[in-house]
């Protein structure tokens, strides 16, 4: 488990990230949201153990993250940092090597890898003469050539097309199934929806949501109810909890005061005639990032 407690983080007088506290299990995929200058690079980067912590303590399975362990982590940095005269090859025999990992071993996982990736036959080519996406695969594979048992990945999807996303995800995915522990950055509140369990949103360095996504939308007050069918208006605004109901080209939307009332409304709906639609519509994680952001900026 990687543990992290009332870490904060002043650059001279500026504090950039305030008091942060997190957990994240073997085999969870954990996101760290927040606008520019939130604080999540700083904060991956005391992790890393490369920037020195003002307050706080962070540990992975009970330990301090020194160079004991470096051997088991993974970590693509936003900035990249890809030796660009070397071939693929090079620059995986290099990294590869700086975790311990035998040639062998490098080769093997490097071809698996490449070919997942669609890109075998860059293995020989200089990292210079790639595209800007092929360059983000390589840092990718590189980041997880040794199979981390902590992966940090600070914005993996910046730059990438759709397709290639996919199979950023997948991978990421398989290594959360194998039991490595993934945090990673992102400003785009899908693909965080998509695969991570919990979450950070940070705001200047400070704390405003964090939790299980399942258990934030459901405390975040949005929950409309879409119906369609032959309804009688009047006795469905009659139901107590049911505060508007909104009439739209060919369905109604219902706006309740509380998930209480959903059932309610169901009993009612499933005595008219007709009805095709029945949907609970819950908030998306960028409506809640938004508001929430928005909230941290009016205080
Ligand atoms: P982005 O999404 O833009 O990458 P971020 O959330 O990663 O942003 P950080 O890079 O951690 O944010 O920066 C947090 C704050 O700390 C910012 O206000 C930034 O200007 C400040 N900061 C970062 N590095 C330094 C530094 N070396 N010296 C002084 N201030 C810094």
């Amino acid at each position: 488990m990687l543990k992290v407690e009332h870490v904060s983080k002043y650059y001279g007088d500026f504090k950039a990230v305030d008091d942060l506290s997190f957990e994240v299990d073997k085999g969870e995929i954990f996101g760290l949201l927040g606008v520019n200058g939130a604080g999540k690079t700083t904060t991956f980067r005391m992790i890393m153990g490369l920037l020195d912590k003002s307050s706080g303590k962070i540990t992975l399975n009970g330990k301090d993250i020194d160079y004991s362990v470096t051997d088991d982590i993974g970590f693509l940095t936003e900035e990249r940092s890809l030796l660009t005269k070397l071939t693929v090859r090079e620059q995986a025999i290099y990294f590869g090597a700086l975790k311990s990992m035998s040639n062998d071993k490098i080769l093997e996982r490097l071809d698996y890898l490449l070919d997942k990736f669609g890109i075998s036959e860059y293995k020989d080519k200089k990292i210079k003469e790639l595209s800007k996406g092929n360059q983000q695969k390589i840092q990718f594979i590189t980041a997880i050539l040794n199979e981390p048992k902590l992966l940090i990945l600070d914005e993996p999807f910046a730059g990438l097309d759709p397709f290639n996303i996919e199979l950023f995800k997948s991978e990421i995915i398989e290594l959360s199934k194998k039991g490595s522990i993934i945090i990673f950055s992102s400003h785009r509140m899908e693909h965080v929806e998509l695969f991570c369990k919990k979450l950070v949103i940070l705001v200047n360095g400070k704390t405003v949501l964090s939790g299980n996504i399942k258990d934030i939308k459901e405390s975040f007050m949005k929950k409309n109810i879409i119906v369609k069918g032959d309804i009688d208006l009047e006795k469905l605004k009659k139901i107590k909890g049911v505060e508007k109901v909104i009439e739209k080209s060919d369905e109604y939307e219902v706006i309740i005061s509380s998930k209480e009332i959903i059932k309610d409304v169901f009993n009612f709906i499933s005595k008219c005639s007709n009805i095709t639609k029945f949907i609970v519509e819950e908030p998306s994680l960028n409506e809640i990032f938004i508001s929430k952001v928005g909230e941290a900026y009016e205080k």
